[in-house]
């Protein structure tokens, strides 16, 4: 009987996310890497709620609870994970931008997240981007995983690179829908640089500058959901080259996922207290609801009457 509640309310409450079209906020830990000691994890709720434990502090003050649109246990697979995505991910193939971005530490599962389970232009100057066409999952997989071997390739030049940056595959949709209409979408799959804070005592030169570089854009991303959060009239999104590439898709017109990956290790909790706290705030952000980037029959004929209104002018003259 409980189950059945919980599980009516999910539908109730995802129904209402569409309607608001909302940023959804999930939330995934991963399993212990060390046995031997308890993890800070107290509770996780099948209603996305999810209770940490401080283990300095007496239980009553050490206590935090937060929540989500969804929780992901240590023993969920990969299978939960894309069961619970996959409607959004159908959604692009109705017209809708989608972004789905994965935040986390180092080590936290964000790379095990999008890789597995989530099956530019704009005059954004990306030199090393490439498009490719592609014809099925397998291709996107092969892509995706040419895109994980550029970033490890560079690991030897500066250590443990692909924590320290942004992987970005996008995926553009065109197509007709039953009524002839032109339906034009995109999905960015989002792998974000590690959030852990970094210590200046340890890098200097090139590297603390890439690392301040990530902190930058990953703070730049922070002020662009609170200024949506606040409603605001002016969002930021020009301060860094992650969120112009983002921006259709986290305005109003789009829905957006965020994965917000914790450890469970008692070593991790301060990174994982700060992962948590952002996620919340990304969680209470509300847009508008989500719109389909459609033309209707009608705009079409009259963008084609423009067209050749045009050629026939230029061959006048
Ligand atoms: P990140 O991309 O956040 O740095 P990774 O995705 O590379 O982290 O995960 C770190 C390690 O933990 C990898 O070896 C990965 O296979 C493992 N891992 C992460 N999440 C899970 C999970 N949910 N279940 C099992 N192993 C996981
Ligand atoms: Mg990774």
């Amino acid at each position: 009987g409980y189950h059945r509640v919980v599980n009516e309310n999910r539908k109730l409450y995802n129904m209402v996310q569409d309607l608001r079209g909302n940023i959804r906020v999930y939330c995934r830990v991963r399993p212990s890497f060390r046995a031997e000691t308890k993890d800070v994890i107290e509770f996780i709720g099948e209603d996305g709620s999810l209770v940490i434990l401080d283990p300095l502090k007496p239980r009553k003050e050490g206590r935090k609870v937060f929540q989500f649109n969804h929780v992901f246990g240590p023993t969920a697979t990969q299978d939960d994970v894309f069961k619970e995505t996959q409607p959004l991910i159908r959604s692009v193939m109705d017209g809708y931008n989608v972004c789905i971005f994965a935040y986390g530490q180092t080590g936290s599962g964000k790379t095990h997240t999008m890789i597995r389970s989530c099956a530019s232009e704009n005059g954004l100057n990306l030199p090393d981007a490439t498009m490719h066409s592609v014809k099925s999952t397998a291709d996107v997989l092969q892509l995706m995983k040419l895109g994980e071997l550029n970033r490890a390739v560079s690991s030897t030049a500066i250590n443990n690179r692909s924590s320290r940056s942004h992987s970005v595959l996008t995926i553009h949709v065109h197509g007709k829908d039953t009524s002839g209409s032109i339906l034009r979408s995109c999905l960015h799959l989002v792998d974000l640089a590690g959030s852990e804070r970094v210590d200046k005592s340890e890098v200097t030169g090139d590297r603390l500058k890439e690392a301040q570089y990530i902190n930058k854009s990953l703070s730049c991303l922070g002020d662009v959901i609170t200024a949506l959060a606040q409603k605001n009239s002016h969002i930021p999104y020009r301060n860094s080259k992650l969120t112009l590439l983002l921006q259709d898709s986290l305005g109003g017109r789009a829905k957006t996922l965020m994965f917000a990956h914790v450890s469970p290790e008692v070593d991790f909790f301060g990174e994982t207290v700060s992962t948590l706290k952002f996620a919340q705030r990304v969680s209470t952000v509300e847009l508008g609801a989500a719109r389909v980037n459609k033309e209707s029959n009608e705009v079409m004929q009259l963008k084609e009457q423009i067209e050749s209104l045009k050629k026939a002018l230029a061959n006048k003259e």
